[in-house]
């Protein structure tokens, strides 16, 4: 059997939303399950619709993720090369000029029929319903149907994987082949992913690049991980597995053939599940890297507070959230009943004989209970915001004498 070869061709347009990440993922494991090739091609033969930085940003997604490719090219590089398949086809009369471009004579009858791999299921085109397309643009670049076919038979390219939104342009791409006398390659077109409200995805369902991810504080691993469940199972239960178990798993068989829901929710709380899971050490490092107001901060302060707040972190942005009031003056505002309450607390905390988390938890839970009021207010009055790490933990972190300077100068 020939060497399983695959390819993601961006066209560097903008930056990828999550979807066309997908399946870039899907192509990278099906090559390294197969002991095959990854290969990254840049498709930026539309001129006018390049973006500045997005081929700098799709490199850098693969990068961060850990998506590695094999091989590279970029088609700008290989004009000369399309050039010569269509003097090819124009030699055999299938290709033709008009207006300054290129045009390629499509048959006027018989159909053009796939068995695609994803459900195994026939996909059919009458050649009478197709016209004659473009595939050299009168600026000298050839079209993205011409050169993608071009590129993937020249890059042996084994298994094209890629969103179903191209099926419509497979009958153009098999009469290429044809045209070449070429054999083609197997067609495996993944369902699109929708949004909650079964709409094809966007910005507006939350849908955003790997990189904005990153930026929130979701770490590549749980990323990696919601993203292949995104339209196949491993065939059991099994949701949550590392990268390399992606491999081991990973297969075309597995893939459904209805469009899977994007759910950020889900997205979440998988990666709430990762930051559990993941090393203290590992967890400060990559905590810090995300907050530049973290870099000065005394280490043993971070050695104490991050076990605490790993238990109730969703992305690692949430750490400060909960944490701020270590690191700045909560700015609080108290009505009269708050008040009242802040100075009870004042007068426990100023007679404690001793300043560990059961002295505190005892006095916090005396005054909850003389004063009638629920945790948010507590909370409100001593770290400024509604909820956050166990107070009693967090006051004993913090020192006694900052509690009481803080609870003073909310009375005065
Ligand atoms: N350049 C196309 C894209 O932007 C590639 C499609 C394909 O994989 O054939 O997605």
């Amino acid at each position: 059997m020939r060497q399983v070869r695959v390819r993601i061709a961006p066209s560097p347009t903008g930056i990828p939303h999550i979807g066309n990440t997908r399946t870039a993922l899907f192509n990278y494991l099906f090559a390294k399950h197969h002991k095959g090739k990854f290969i990254l091609r840049i498709e930026d033969t539309d001129r006018v619709r390049l973006v500045p930085g997005s081929e700098n940003a799709i490199k850098e997604i693969f990068s961060w993720l850990g998506i590695h490719w094999d091989e590279e090219y970029k088609q700008s590089d290989r004009i000369l090369i399309y050039k010569e398949y269509v003097q090819k086809l124009k030699e055999k009369e299938l290709a033709y000029e008009d207006n300054g471009a290129v045009r390629f004579r499509m048959p006027k009858e018989g159909v053009n029929e796939w068995e695609d791999a994803i459900g195994s299921k026939k996909i059919l085109f009458q050649n009478k319903d197709q016209e004659d397309f473009v595939i050299l643009k009168s600026d000298g670049f050839p079209t993205y149907n011409f050169a993608n076919v071009i590129d993937d038979h020249l890059m042996e390219i084994t298994h094209v994987i890629r969103g179903d939104e191209f099926i419509s342009s497979t009958p153009k791409h098999i009469q290429l082949y044809k045209a070449f006398g070429w054999d083609q390659p197997v067609f495996a077109h993944l369902p699109v992913i929708l949004g909650p409200d079964h709409q094809k995805l966007s910005k507006r369902h939350g849908a955003k690049s790997a990189l904005d991810y990153r930026d929130e504080g979701y770490l590549k691993e749980a990323l990696l991980n919601y993203m292949v469940l995104l339209g196949w199972n491993p065939g059991s239960d099994q949701e949550i597995m590392s990268l390399d178990e992606m491999i081991t798993l990973f297969d075309l068989p597995g893939v459904n053939t209805a469009s899977p829901i994007f759910d950020v929710k889900k997205l979440l709380w998988m990666n709430g599940i990762y930051i559990r899971k993941s090393q203290i050490s590992n967890l400060k490092s990559q905590i810090i890297s995300q907050n530049s107001k973290l870099k000065n901060v005394d280490d043993a302060l971070l050695d104490k507070l991050i076990p605490l707040a790993q238990t109730r972190m969703n992305t690692l942005n949430d750490f400060y959230t909960l944490t701020r009031h270590f690191f700045e003056e909560p700015k609080v505002v108290l009505d009269e009943k708050e008040k009242e309450t802040a100075q009870k607390l004042y007068n426990a905390f100023l007679t404690m004989k001793l300043w560990d988390n059961e002295t505190i938890l005892s006095s916090l839970k005396n005054v909850i209970h003389k004063e009638g009021i629920r945790m948010p207010i507590l909370y409100k009055i001593l770290t400024g915001a509604p909820s956050g790490l166990p107070l009693p933990e967090s006051l004993t972190i913090l020192s006694r004498e900052k509690t009481i300077k803080r609870l003073k100068k909310l009375l005065t």
